[in-house]
């Protein structure tokens, strides 16, 4: 900037423009980040290098569904550091089989397959669903199909933007990976019709979270639980987002009484203090791995597990998933009350889970962002139009409240 006196290669940075014009200059611009720089945080707040505070409504996009640094998952990483930190799968440590019986209880489920992030999880099951679609279901070799859904959200690999259907996330990047089935969310017309023998799996999120919050019609989730049982085609339940608490039950299956054969969780599995995914499903189908067929450097890692251990031992109790509903309750009857201003044309969600369109008037969502960022609090704009909010689950009553009082500013009639 100008009148800025030079600063010498190397020298330390301190200020937000500076540290915000040494990250453009050194980083990849593939994320276009709001201008704060956060730099310490603490339940539902975080506060800037110049000590600012500012309420998260992102929650790392539901990664920090028990808030910043939550005491019990820091006491919890703290102890595992002085203990043992990484073995790799070559050999046994002593949480990694708690971790496993514990999430596969807390799943209503047998296995685990532990990973590290969530596309390495989706990954995994897309994987887990060919591989039982070949050896269980006898489909021909290389013939298996996987049905998704449009406007997917399941990660960034090469496979797994193969079946996006947004062009920014797809461009570019071909050949794609062939075998998945695209038809509309929400419509099991368009999902039986494109249901053959040769299908292994149905893979979708039970939540829309990317795609801006979007629940299906009622119905449609024990759609496709009929259907996928009757045709002996796997129900992936993509739940990284949804799951754990986030829609005020432990997964949104839940919501509509549905059990799927396959949840894949992570986000909020690693505490928002290390990466932790995992695949979770029958003896059935997990048990079609066999040694040195899939695996993991890092996946179910002794810091991973002892982590994820206190998360699950968090959610067994309930607490949280019924946070979620009540303040969500509350969250999307205010959020409601904003349809009628002409400034929002449209506000759904679950639990304490909301995805906010912005009318056009108002400006993108991006600029919303910009002006709730200006006024102490941090929400994200996706397609253009959309601000979600996902507050960490432990967030205080009046912090949401006056969270929703700077919502009205901005959005209020
Ligand atoms: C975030 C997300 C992923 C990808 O997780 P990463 O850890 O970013 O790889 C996959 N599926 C859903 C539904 C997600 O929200």
């Amino acid at each position: 900037m100008e009148g800025d006196p030079p600063r010498p290669p190397g020298a330390a940075v301190t200020t937000a423009r500076d540290l915000i014009a040494a990250a453009d200059a050194h980083s990849a611009h593939n994320y276009h980040p709001l201008p704060v720089v956060v730099a310490t945080a603490e339940g539902a707040w975080v506060t800037d290098v110049a000590g600012r505070r500012y309420l998260d409504l992102l929650a790392g996009y539901s990664a920090l569904n028990f808030g910043h640094r939550h005491p019990r998952l820091v006491r919890a990483a703290k102890a595992q550091l002085d203990r043992v930190t990484l073995t790799s799968r070559a050999f046994h440590h002593d949480r990694f089989a708690a971790f496993c019986e514990r999430l596969a209880e807390l799943c209503g489920m047998e296995m685990v397959l532990p990973m590290n992030t969530g596309a390495e999880a989706v990954e995994t099951a897309v994987k887990t669903a060919r591989k039982w679609g070949y050896r269980v279901k006898g489909v021909p070799a290389e013939m298996a199909k996987i049905v998704v859904v449009g406007n997917n959200f399941h990660g960034r690999t090469t496979t797994l933007i193969s079946f996006s259907t947004d062009p920014e996330a797809r461009a570019d990047y071909g050949p794609y990976t062939p075998g998945f089935e695209i038809v509309p969310f929400g419509d099991l017309t368009a999902m039986r019709a494109a249901l053959t023998e040769n299908t292994v799996a149905v893979l979708l999120e039970p939540v829309q979270g990317e795609a801006g919050v979007i629940v299906p019609p009622a119905g449609y989730l024990p759609g496709v639980r009929e259907l996928t049982r009757e045709r002996n085609v796997l129900f992936v339940a993509d739940e990284i987002q949804s799951g754990l608490g986030r829609t005020g039950r432990t997964f949104a299956c839940e919501h509509e009484g549905v059990v799927p054969d396959v949840y894949v969780l992570g986000k909020a599995l690693g505490g928002g203090v290390v990466p932790v995914s995992a695949v979770v499903s029958s003896a059935a189908v997990l048990g079609v791995f066999r040694p040195g067929e899939h695996g993991s450097t890092f996946g179910g890692n002794p810091l991973a597990c002892a982590v994820a251990l206190e998360v699950i031992a968090m959610l067994r109790t309930g607490e949280f998933q019924a946070r979620a509903a009540e303040l969500g309750g509350r969250l999307l009857r205010e959020l409601g009350t904003l349809k009628g201003t002409g400034r929002v044309t449209a506000v759904r969600g679950r639990g304490l889970w909301a995805g906010v369109d912005v009318a056009p008037a108002c400006g993108t969502g991006r600029e919303v962002s910009e002006r709730l960022l200006r006024r102490g609090v941090l929400v994200k704009d996706t397609h253009g139009a959309t601000v979600r909010i996902a507050p960490p689950l432990v967030i205080a009553e009046e912090d949401l409240e006056w969270a929703l009082g700077r919502v009205r500013e901005v959005l209020g009639p």
